[in-house]
């Protein structure tokens, strides 16, 4: 049998897996982008949702306290996602050996020479081909497991139309922001030998003007921002704000409702776009005192720049993956090189291999990124916690009500926390805003 043979029926066996797991599901992982430029409140990583489907408004009498069936729902919802976590990794990696095995990369890279003369138009319909099959291949994996599993679950009550929507204006949003992102990477690689220090230099100014267009750019595409509606809160926010030093704070509301009932905020933004995103099911669901907790956690991250350490990190994973993709790539390209159809890394057709690469790399980097992560949210919790004054067991009630809510598991494994939790186990940081809290007194 022939390795491409071999590649598509694991793909056709992983997708049967995967729909038999009929389980609870976790939302989009995000990329690298989205997962930078916000800095989450709360949540795990389960809960950060740039364009992932969603739900309605719940009423919170059924949800909180939890009821026993919840309990049941949250427990199935939490081992789906632990078994999701490795099926989309495995999946991405096969759909990416599929394009490279197979020689279609080649082949989309012909298509496109055939169709435009110039380079950088070559790329953007090289690129163009490359992400439609990727888009079209991988539609029934994010179709189980953004918009079944999440109706299932009950977070989303979006019809169709809307969330098949949802995806297509994030694969455009992709495509946009791709296109100069390849081009000049194939370009530095065909002229530098060093291209990877001059990628990962060149991708600071890049990163910082995504973080400053996003959340005005990207964001309002899929959902409405607008000021507080609860005159009474939104004076209640700004005066946290202000007495912790920051004058006309952008806070936000944005119906987050449209796509899930989850629950969750966000700081985001660079310079004038620094803002504080309040979900308007957490606005709906938490009391005054737990939204200033929350704020108070969201106003941590900004003053204590974390957004500038994720670009720091990401920057850093760049270089590194830039570095050995350089360093070992090259050899596999001269053995695979008639099976792949092209024999240098300077050809766009190289792009899966690139990334299949930086996937793999990405799996074994996440520990370190998603360490650093969860320390700046034990920081910004304690900062949360002195702010807004709350005491401990409203801090800690916020964080039940997280894990409640989002059906998010509040005690995973170890290692399951350690490789994939980009912000701590609920159960810890509910312990630790009661025991800091205690020591205040
Ligand atoms: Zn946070």
């Amino acid at each position: 049998m022939k390795i491409h043979l071999w590649i598509l029926l694991f793909i056709i066996l992983a997708g049967f897996i995967s729909t038999c797991i009929a389980d609870s599901l976790n939302p989009i992982s995000d990329s690298l982008m989205i997962q930078i430029a916000q800095e989450n409140t709360i949540g795990n990583n389960d809960s950060i949702a740039v364009s992932s489907p969603g739900t309605e408004s719940v009423d919170s009498n059924f949800i909180y306290p939890m009821p026993p069936e919840r309990k049941a729902l949250l427990i199935s919802y939490s081992q789906f996602n632990n078994r999701w976590r490795f099926i989309e990794f495995f999946v991405d990696i096969a759909l990416l050996a599929l394009v490279l095995f197979t020689g279609l990369s080649s082949k989309f890279r012909e298509w496109a020479r055939n169709l435009v003369k110039r380079e950088f138009l070559a790329v953007l319909f090289y690129l163009l081909f490359f992400m439609i099959f990727i888009y079209a291949i991988s539609f029934p994996f994010d179709y189980y497991r953004e918009y079944i599993i999440e109706h299932e679950y009950g977070f989303s009550n979006q019809t169709f139309g809307d969330w098949f929507g949802d995806t297509l204006k994030s694969l455009a949003v992709g495509f946009v922001f791709g296109v100069p992102v390849v081009w000049i990477l194939y370009w530095l690689i065909k002229r530098f030998k060093k291209w990877w220090l001059f990628f990962a230099v060149g991708s600071i100014p890049f990163i910082a003007f995504m973080m400053l267009i996003v959340p005005v750019v990207v964001s309002p595409l899929f959902n409405k921002f607008e000021p507080i509606k609860d005159q009474n809160l939104a004076h209640e926010m700004v005066a946290l704000a202000e007495k912790a030093g920051i004058h006309n704070p952008d806070v936000f509301e944005v119906d987050a409702s449209k796509q899930s009932s989850k629950v969750n905020a966000y700081f985001t933004g660079l310079f004038g776009t620094k803002r504080i995103v309040l979900y308007d099911t957490t606005i709906k669901n938490f009391t005054v005192n737990e939204l200033k907790f929350i704020m108070g956690h969201e106003i941590g991250h900004y003053l204590m720049h974390h957004i500038w350490y994720g670009l720091f990190m990401a920057v850093i994973f760049i270089f590194i993956a830039g570095f050995l993709t350089d360093k070992f790539m090259g050899g596999i390209i001269n053995k695979q090189s008639r099976r792949f159809g092209f024999s240098s890394l300077g050809d766009v057709a190289s792009f899966p291999l690139v990334m299949l690469f930086i996937t793999l790399f990405g799996f074994v980097f996440q520990p370190f990124s998603n360490g650093v992560s969860r320390y700046f949210e034990y920081q910004s919790d304690k900062f949360g916690l002195e702010l807004s004054g709350v005491n401990g067991d409203e801090a800690a009630t916020a964080f039940d009500k997280l894990s409640v809510f989002n059906l998010s598991d509040p005690e995973p494994s170890a290692i399951i926390e350690f490789w994939f939790y980009d912000h701590p186990a609920l159960i810890k940081r509910m312990e630790n805003v009661k025991k800091l809290y205690a020591q205040t007194k």
